[in-house]
């Protein structure tokens, strides 16, 4: 498989970190055939607001790719069968979570939207890179009780080991890794 297979890239947030691989430093596509899929907000907020440290290539790239193959997300959708996005806004203005299904099976790829399980004890933790804190905080207590539900689990790009985990709820309600 080569870069020019993948047809379909979803970007949970437009932090360098998450996206910065998407063109080279001349702007060029690194996924030729890829549809780009982000929040709308996130584009409005890095690659049109000049004030975002957007580095240029990128939003160079962002600019020129083809507008057929770049989807802004400003509601919950299906992207392909089993893949579906849903709105987790607070550490960016469009950021969005990435669900996949198989079955009663769900995974819930979590971008940044929680940092560290360790944030389910302390609610008011943020990351330094939260645009909006207190979105951010509602939005992780509403994607902890969606991983309170069997067959659930969850992953943030910046978990330790990038273990998946879940809510046990009970006595006392905890994170399992
Ligand atoms: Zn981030």
């Amino acid at each position: 498989m080569s870069p020019a297979d993948i047809d379909v890239v979803i970007c949970t947030h437009l932090h360098l970190d998450h996206c910065g691989w998407l063109f080279d430093l001349a702007g060029r596509p690194v996924f030729p055939r890829a549809h780009l899929w982000f929040g709308a907000a996130d584009w409005q907020h890095f690659v049109l607001d000049p004030r975002s440290r957007m580095l240029d290539h990128i939003r160079q790239g962002m600019l020129t790719t083809d507008g057929a193959r770049v989807h802004l997300v400003s509601h919950d959708t299906t992207v392909v069968p089993g893949v579906d996005v849903t709105m987790t806004p607070g550490h960016t203005p469009g950021h969005l979570s990435v669900v996949v299904s198989s079955g009663v099976h769900r995974a819930l790829l979590l971008g940044d939207a929680i940092t560290c399980p360790v944030q389910l004890d302390e609610p008011t933790w943020h990351a330094m890179g939260d645009v909006d804190p207190q979105l951010a905080a509602r939005v992780r207590e509403r994607l902890f009780r969606e991983l309170e539900a069997e067959n659930t689990y969850g992953a943030g790009a910046h978990f330790p080991e990038l273990r998946f985990g879940r809510v046990l709820t009970g006595e006392l309600r905890r994170w399992i890794g």
